[in-house]
């Protein structure tokens, strides 16, 4: 049968698997958008950060390229100083003051101003101070020197510091160039400074070549006003040497440096250029820059070595992590989603099992309720751990007369059974349990100390007083968990039991009793198809009869049978045989030879029935039957015995020749009688008396008696008649008999009555003869004899 659940299941679980893709994807999706938002946001942070980094640095290089502008002004003005207080400065003063001033700067010179008609006194004086030929002089732009033309007066350079070790321009007029006395013109005035345009300078390393010259005025203390500066202190500047000094290399540099003459004829002109690779960025700071009289434009822009110095991973890294979070998340969102919808599912299936198992409970509820009302002969009766009665069935109602309503909740199992039992058991189990116990907990004890209680008769009290007989199991309650919560007494009421009980009790003790006194002993003797035979019940008269341990015949009766004089055991398994086979009433009587009271006769009479499995059951008695066989016995002989002679009677003899016939015919033997007859014996009673005549039959027998075999029947016919019966004689042999009986009662004379004879008749049986005939042919034979004169023997008569 297939089940419905399982083709729901599928597409629920198709459309589970597509909704945790779908949550994933949409957190994989927002996860890659947020990082690409936090890796723009960092991305612009970090470009402010350079943007500040940039300001700071390019603010930084600014005031400091400011600082040495500003630092060439001022040692410049002390040297102009250093000349305006001092009359007359010699070349070692001036060395004296100039050379530690040799910082970033390429050179400072002294001019003086010399006017036409001192030049020659000028020239010689200079050769003088410098130790060398000096001359006014000018220098053409092919760079050839030539002795300066007449001018109304001259600026020639007088004394000069470098730092280079080169030829010293000494002598060169400033008024030669036009580019030098234009700076000079715009220096006139005292306290002013003026740079020149960006010039060539000379002498100077071919690196720092282009420079500027800053000139500044010296005015004598004695001046009058409008007077020309009585000479010019000059400083030559290499801006390379000014700007890159002890910054970064070039290559090592953050900022990209470039300085601008704003004021040159031909356009803007690049007075300083870093070199370094400007960064592709927009990050650049212009700032003016002050030099004397001259403003010049200071660019700085972020170099490519700013830009790898910081370089920042962070948006890479944001970005990467951003991915990889989104992709965890989506996948740890896939995978809880998934979860959840398999928990969800795995609910869903729960809970309809459990409200199958919730129809399934309430179902087997109402049946237990049903039980519960059904069975109205037992009281079924649940308690708390204290007893207090939770549950009280019909068949509690029933059987102690409360109603559940009374007893739910009201009544303990105690308050239903007798205070005084409680009290006795109580204090029984107080010394089985070395504990003390309550009476209230006499009925739990059991199930508390072992786990469970034996069920055991209790005297229940009815609602209306009276008591009865109840069968009570009280066994412990458990939850789901395995703990305690109760305690269930289940009651059967056992009074109609234990009556009936109690009449078996007293019937058996009547059967036991009767059983008992009894004379013999009754049984069941029960033989199975296989030929084993037992007693299943004996009697103790069957131990006196048998002298066997009854036990033992409970098992096997061989006991018994080995007891039985072997003599008459076949006869008795054959009879039993038979009465199995026939199931007729079995009798028997038997002899049993017994170690204590030897050989005794027992009867036994039992009916047989069909058992089980083929096996046939006897019941029966036997009984001790030896006194009375042994009068049997008496009287037996007594009817057999003549009561004169004390040899057999008439009676035995007709007995015993129909069992010698029958034999002899049987077993083809020979068979033969003597007859005799006492001779003329109603004499010897005239003569002597009867009572001698009874002494003479008397004394007869007994000479008779000791003459014959011991096979030999000897009998008292009647009166003075005697048989003899020969079995194994033929009519010769008994013939010879007759000859020595005859012989033995003819030769001694009885006392007191003298000779007395006998008259004899032989007859042998013949084969088919009947006893009649045989009979008939002895008396012949005594007749015979009778006839022939008496006292003597007559053989067999043909
Ligand atoms: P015979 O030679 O012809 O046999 O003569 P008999 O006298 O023996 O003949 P008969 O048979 O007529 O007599 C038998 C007698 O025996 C008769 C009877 O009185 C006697 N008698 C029978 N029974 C007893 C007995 O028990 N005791 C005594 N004393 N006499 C008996
Ligand atoms: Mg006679
Ligand atoms: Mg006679």
């Amino acid at each position: 049968m297939s089940n419905p659940g399982v083709p729901a299941k599928l597409p629920g679980l198709l459309g589970d698997e597509l909704s945790a893709w779908v949550v994933a994807l949409a957190a994989l999706v927002a996860g890659c958008l947020l990082s690409a938002v936090l890796a723009t946001a960092t991305h612009a942070y970090h470009k402010q950060q350079l943007r500040q980094r940039f300001e700071l640095l390019a603010s930084e290089r600014y005031s400091r390229i400011a600082e040495r502008f500003e630092e060439q002004e001022q040692r410049l003005d002390g040297l102009r100083r250093f000349f305006s207080y001092s009359s007359e400065i010699t070349p070692r003063e001036f060395d004296g003051y100039a050379r530690p001033l040799l910082h970033r700067t390429q050179a400072y010179s002294w001019a003086p101003r010399v006017e036409a008609a001192q030049r020659e006194a000028f020239e010689q004086r200079a050769s003088a101070w410098l130790g060398q030929p000096y001359q006014i002089r000018d220098r053409d732009a092919q760079g050839a020197w030539h002795r300066a033309p007449a001018r109304d007066y001259y600026y020639p350079v007088l004394f000069t510091q470098a730092a280079s070790r080169q030829g010293q321009p000494y002598g060169l007029d400033l008024r030669g160039q036009a580019l030098r006395e234009a700076t000079l013109a715009r220096a006139l005035s005292p306290g002013s400074m003026a740079v020149s345009a960006p010039l060539d300078m000379l002498s100077v390393e071919p690196a720092y070549t282009r420079g500027l010259l800053i000139v500044a005025p010296v005015f004598a203390d004695t001046a009058v006003a409008d007077a020309p500066p009585s000479g010019y202190v000059m400083a030559l500047l290499s801006l390379r040497q000014l700007i890159a000094e002890s910054l970064p290399t070039v290559a090592d540099d953050n900022l990209v440096v470039r300085i601008l003459d704003l004021s040159g004829a031909d356009g803007h002109e690049v007075l300083f250029d870093s070199g370094n690779p400007p960064a592709p960025m927009d990050l650049a700071s212009n700032h003016l820059l002050h030099l004397a009289d001259h403003h010049y434009q200071l660019d700085i822009r972020a170099s490519q070595n700013f830009l790898a110095a910081n370089r920042s991973s962070a948006v890479t890294v944001v970005s990467v992590l951003g991915v990889l979070l989104s992709l965890m998340l989506a996948a740890l969102l896939y995978s809880l989603f998934n979860q959840r919808q398999r928990a969800l599912g795995l609910v869903a299936r729960r809970t309809a099992q459990l409200r199958v198992s919730e129809q399934s409970l309430r179902e087997t509820h109402n049946q237990l309720r049903s039980v519960l009302d059904a069975a109205t002969q037992v009281a079924i009766i649940a308690t708390s751990l204290r007893g207090v009665i939770g549950t009280f069935n019909a068949g509690a109602e029933r059987m102690l007369g409360y109603s559940a309503d009374e007893a739910l909740g009201r009544l303990t199992l105690e308050d239903l059974v007798q205070p005084e039992e409680l009290h006795r058991r109580g204090h029984a189990l107080s010394q089985r349990y070395g504990r003390e116990v309550g009476a209230g907990q006499a009925m739990f004890a059991e199930t508390v100390q072992e786990g469970a209680g034996e069920p055991a008769d209790w005297t229940l009290v009815r609602k209306d007083g009276s008591h009865l007989l109840a069968n009570m199991l009280v066994t412990a309650v458990l939850d789901e968990q395995g703990l305690w919560v109760g305690y269930l007494a289940i009651c059967i009421d056992v009074t109609e039991r234990r009556r009936v009980h109690e009449a078996l009790a007293a019937r058996d003790r009547l059967l036991e009793k009767l059983s008992d006194e009894v004379p013999g002993g009754i049984y069941q003797y029960r033989l199975d198809a296989d030929g084993h035979s037992c007693f299943p019940y004996a009697s103790r008269g069957l131990h006196d009869i048998y002298e066997v341990d009854l036990a033992l015949l409970h098992q096997d009766a061989a006991a018994v049978f080995e007891r039985i004089h072997p003599d008459d055991l076949e006869r008795v398994r054959r009879s039993v045989r038979y009465s199995a086979e026939q199931l007729t009433p079995w009798r028997e009587e038997y002899r049993v030879c017994l170690p204590r009271a030897g050989l005794r006769w027992v009867r036994g009479e039992a009916t047989p029935e069909l058992g089980d499995h083929g096996c046939t059951l006897w019941h029966g008695y036997l009984t001790d039957i030896t006194d009375l066989k042994r009068v049997e016995e008496e009287l037996r002989t007594l009817s057999v015995t003549d009561a004169l002679t004390g040899i057999h009677n008439r009676r035995y003899f007709q007995e015993r020749l129909r069992g010698e016939l029958d034999r002899a015919q049987r077993d083809g033997l020979d068979l033969a009688v003597i007859m005799l007859d006492i001779d003329h014996f109603k004499r010897i009673n005239d003569q002597f008396g009867h009572a001698v005549g009874d002494h003479v039959l008397r004394s007869l027998c007994q000479r008779i008696g000791h003459r014959l075999r011991r096979t030999d029947v000897f009998c008292r016919l009647g009166g003075e008649e005697f048989m003899v019966l020969c079995p194994g004689s033929n009519a010769g042999q008994a013939r010879v008999l007759a000859m020595e009986l005859w012989q033995g009662v003819r030769s001694v004379p009885v006392e007191g009555v003298g000779r007395v004879t006998a008259s004899f008749g032989v007859a042998g049986w013949r084969p088919g003869e009947g006893a009649d005939a045989l009979l008939l042919r002895a008396d012949a034979g005594v007749y015979t004899a009778k006839q022939a004169g008496r006292d003597r023997v007559e053989g067999e008569v043909p």
